[in-house]
C-alpha cells in the first residue's frame, strides 16, 4: 500500500516546525528518518495530511561537548553514532548499541530523536539513555522543556511530548573513565527489535541498571544497582544474588512481566553484568 495524499514541508528552524505543527487545518506529523513513520503511513496506520521534515534543521543535526555533558541533536542518525561521528560520552556503550539497531539501511536514516519520540518499548535508545542518566530536551509553543530520560516514557508509544512539541536533543553526562558497562539484547535475528534487554553501568555508588523491552518504560533495578555497587569481580555465586535482586525490584514495581519475559530479562541482566567484567557469554541455568 501507499500513503494517502500528503503535502511535504522542510522547515529551517525548530520555531518554524512548531508553527507548522500548530496550523489547525491539517493533520501534520514530524518526519525524521522515516524508518518507523513511513511504513506506518504506507499501511495507513498513522493518518497525516502534511509531513514536516525536520532533518533540514541544522540545530537538530549538530552535537557538542558542553562541560561534563555531550549534547546530541535529535536528528543525529544511528549511523553517525555507530561510526563515532559525534562525541561519545559513554566509553563506547552508545557505539555498541547503535551497531546492533536493525541493519545498515535503517541506521543510515533512523535518528536517535525519532527513536525516543516513537517510544517503542523495544527500542534501544530508551533504555540506553535511561541507563546513562541522560536528559531529554524538547521545544513547543510554551518554550523549552526537559526531563530525565527514565521519566520520559509514560507508557508504550507514549511520552511526555505534547502534540506540538519537537524533541530537540539529548544531554548525556560523561561516564567516568573507570566506569564499566555491559548490555545484552535478546532477539531471534541480529538487528531485530529486542524481546528482552538489560543495560548496566558499574560506577561504584553511581551504578545503574535497567531492563528494556518491557512493554512500557524501561524498568530501573535499584536492588540490582546496590549489588553492582559492591561487586569487585565476577563469581558464579553472583548469578543468584543478581536474580534475587531483580526479583525484589520486580516485586516492588507496579509493572507485571510475564514469566517468560522475567526469565529472558534475568538472562540479559546477568549477561550484561558479566560483560561489564569482560566475561564471555555463558549458559545461564534456571534457578
Ligand atoms: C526493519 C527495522 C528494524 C528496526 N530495528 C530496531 C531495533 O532493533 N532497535 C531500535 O531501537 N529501533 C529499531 N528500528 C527503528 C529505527 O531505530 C527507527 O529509526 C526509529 O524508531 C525511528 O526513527 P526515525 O528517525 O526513523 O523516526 P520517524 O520514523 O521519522 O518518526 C517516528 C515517530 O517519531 C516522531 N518524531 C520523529 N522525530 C521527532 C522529533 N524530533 N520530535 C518529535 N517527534 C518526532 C514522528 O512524527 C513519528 O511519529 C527498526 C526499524 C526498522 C524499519
Amino acid at each position: 500500500m501507499k500513503p494517502g495524499p500528503l503535502t511535504y514541508v522542510r522547515p529551517k528552524s525548530v520555531a518554524e516546525a512548531i508553527a507548522l505543527l500548530g496550523e489547525s487545518d491539517v493533520d501534520a506529523k514530524i518526519l525524521a528518518g522515516g524508518q518507523s513513520l513511513v511504513p506506518m503511513l504506507n499501511l495507513r496506520m498513522a493518518p497525516a495530511e502534511r509531513l514536516i521534515d525536520i532533518t533540514g534543521i541544522a540545530a537538530l543535526k549538530s552535537s557538542e561537548v558542553a562541560g561534563n555533558n555531550v549534547r546530541i541533536g535529535a536528528c543525529v542518525t544511528h549511523e553517525q553514532i555507530q561510526v563515532g561521528a559525534v562525541p561519545d560520552p559513554s566509553n563506547g556503550l552508545m557505539t555498541a548499541v547503535a551497531t546492533r539497531i536493525a541493519y545498515q539501511a535503517v541506521r543510515n536514516r533512523g535518528t536517535i530523536g525519532g527513536s525516543l519520540a516513537l517510544a517503542d518499548p523495544s527500542g534501544d535508545w530508551l533504555t540506553t539513555t535511561a541507563a546513562l542518566g541522560a536528559i531529554i530536551e524538547w521545544q513547543g509553543p510554551d518554550g523549552v522543556k526537559t526531563c530525565a530520560a527514565d521519566e520520559f516514557v509514560t507508557a508504550a508509544y507514549t511520552t511526555r511530548l505534547d502534540i506540538l512539541d519537537v524533541l530537540t536533543g539529548i544531554r548525556i553526562p560523561r561516564l567516568a573513565a573507570d566506569a564499566r558497562w555491559g548490555t545484552c539484547k535478546l532477539c531471534r535475528k541480529t538487528g531485530e527489535y529486542a524481546h528482552a534487554m538489560a543495560m548496566v553501568i558499574r560506577n561504584g555508588a553511581a551504578s545503574r541498571a535497567f531492563l528494556g523491552a518491557t512493554e512500557g518504560a524501561p524498568i530501573r533495578l535499584r536492588h540490582a544497582e546496590n549489588v553492582l555497587a559492591g561487586l569487585r569481580d565476577w563469581q558464579a555465586g553472583h548469578v543468584s544474588v543478581l536474580s534475587d535482586a531483580m526479583q525484589a525490584d520486580l516485586a516492588s514495581s507496579t509493572r507485571q512481566l510475564k514469566d517468560i519475559h522475567i526469565w529472558q530479562s534475568r538472562t540479559c541482566l546477568i549477561r550484561a553484568v558479566q560483560m561489564s567484567f569482560g566475561i564471555p557469554e555463558t549458559r545461564i541455568e534456571s534457578p
